[in-house]
């Protein structure tokens, strides 16, 4: 059925983001009569500032519905401006992705008022814009075939990425047009890392005529999940063990909750010595919540009833510190201490603080366990930087600096061509998004040698239309 594009229903695709390095995330798909997105995220990372103060290339007033795929900012973070500009369609997404897609909202928009009071950056929306999105959710659970607008039906398979987490199917259904058949197009989302303890496997596409890929680890294999377990209680051992104290810079949402898993479950089985464990990130402990209160959507790699305390986020010697009071109270801390904080690629939130005040110590450590996009702070450190500007301070890096790409919340370029290869029938054509240039270059180059498909790397704002 894919190689006879020319037979279908009229369709165009639009790259509105996801495409200028990982993030930003949003694509137009219309038809004769709609027009809809599938995400609508935040740009980070370089250049961050001023493609966000970009207007969208289309009328919001227009488009008729949003699919989101997850809950990550780089996918719902501009959904408040579609909102501000005059959009009032609905938004599709699965329970855990409304929930936590409202923590996410509001805690950007407090960050950027708190950047815009130190650093007189812009506010590019307010409070009653994510109220507003938030009033415009409407859930859909996986597996449920919904037509969202006329002759437009979509279905959520569960990514394996963090918690409700979904690919989109869309079906552009002929019986509504007069000129032909109907036509799928899959937008993956992001794709998880396989194994992950605490998430159900990446579902698997059963045919497409049209794909949708990131590309975030298109170049490279992460390490053997197993070895995270390793590398997490050495660099543990090693930094406490030496009086230090470990920083982890956190996101917020999936890898948190999958330390606090395997944090557990090392202190169950005093594998790593007692210490304090501070989880220092209002968005965490919230996300978290939310992780709680949706276990349901969660697969866990052992019998977690099992646990003494019955709870797999929590443990004795963790201190949960919300306000900014109880964060402070952590410097009267001298001794050592795992800090986990926000945000994860150390570009804002309370990581600053702890780091000012360990980065020189070379007792300490620091622990990147997520990408780290071009530009920001975590990536200098991350690349090996020994100079850095922390606000606008100057500061030697002389902590230890490691990183266990085990705990990427994004599948590798063997998972994403796994996954691709689940398609039952050849896929028509392959768009990749959401990675660095180079990255995707070298992972068309990669699929190319084992998939028959015609791949393309996207421009900004590149229409395509069959
Ligand atoms: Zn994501």
């Amino acid at each position: 059925m894919c190689n006879h594009l020319v037979l279908y229903t009229y369709m165009k695709l639009t790259f509105c983001g996801g495409v200028r390095g990982v993030t930003g995330s949003c694509y137009l798909l219309e038809t004769k009569a709609h027009k809809i997105l599938i995400d609508c995220g935040m740009f980070q990372g370089d250049h961050a500032l001023e493609y966000s103060q970009e207007p969208f290339d289309f009328d919001p007033k227009k488009i008729d519905a949003v699919i989101l795929t997850h809950a990550h900012y780089d996918h719902c973070g501009r959904l408040p401006m579609l909102s501000k500009q005059g959009f009032t369609g609905l938004i599709f997404c699965t329970p855990p992705t409304k929930s936590l897609t409202s923590i996410v909202l509001q805690d950007a928009q407090h960050l950027m008022a708190d950047n815009n009071h130190r650093m007189d950056t812009p506010i590019l929306f307010d409070m009653a814009d994510v109220k507003n999105v938030d009033d415009l959710i409407n859930t859909m659970n996986y597996h449920t075939q919904f037509e969202i607008i006329p002759g437009v039906n979509v279905m959520l398979h569960d990514a394996g990425h963090i918690l409700g987490s979904a690919f989109v199917v869309v079906d552009i259904d002929a019986k509504h047009t007069a000129d032909s058949k109907a036509r799928r197009i899959v937008f993956s989302g992001d794709i998880g890392n396989d194994k992950v303890p605490i998430l159900p496997q990446t579902e698997s596409i059963s045919n497409a005529d049209i794909v949708i890929c990131e590309s975030t680890y298109g170049d490279r294999e992460h390490e053997p999940v197993d070895t995270r377990m390793t590398k997490l209680r050495d660099m543990i051992k090693d930094v406490v063990g030496d009086n230090g104290t470990l920083l982890i810079p956190a996101f917020s949402i999936e890898r948190t909750q999958e330390l606090l898993y395997e944090l557990d479950r090392m202190i169950d089985d005093k594998a790593i010595p007692n210490c304090p464990i501070y989880l220092d990130s209002p968005l965490s402990i919230k996300a978290t919540e939310i992780y709680r209160e949706f276990s349901q959507y969660l697969r866990f790699d052992r019998d977690i009833f099992t646990s003494p305390d019955r709870d797999f986020f929590s443990f004795p010697n963790l201190h949960v510190t919300l306000t900014v009071d109880a964060s402070k109270s952590i410097n009267e801390d001298s001794g050592p201490k795992i800090i986990v904080a926000g945000a994860g690629m150390i570009n804002g939130g309370r990581i600053l603080h702890h780091l000012k005040r360990y980065i020189e110590d070379s007792r300490s450590g620091i622990l990147i366990i997520g990408y780290q996009a071009e530009g920001t702070l975590g990536r200098k450190i991350f690349d090996g930087q020994k100079k850095v500007h922390i606000y606008h301070d100057p500061f030697e890096v002389r902590a230890k600096v490691s990183a266990i790409g085990a705990f990427s919340a994004h599948g590798d370029r063997k998972k994403l061509k796994q996954w691709l290869a689940t398609c039952s029938e050849p896929i028509g054509q392959i768009f990749l998004v959401h990675g660095d240039t180079d990255v995707k270059e070298n992972f068309k180059i990669y699929l190319g040698k084992e998939l028959a498909t015609n791949i393309e790397i996207p421009k900004y704002w590149q229409s395509f239309e069959w």
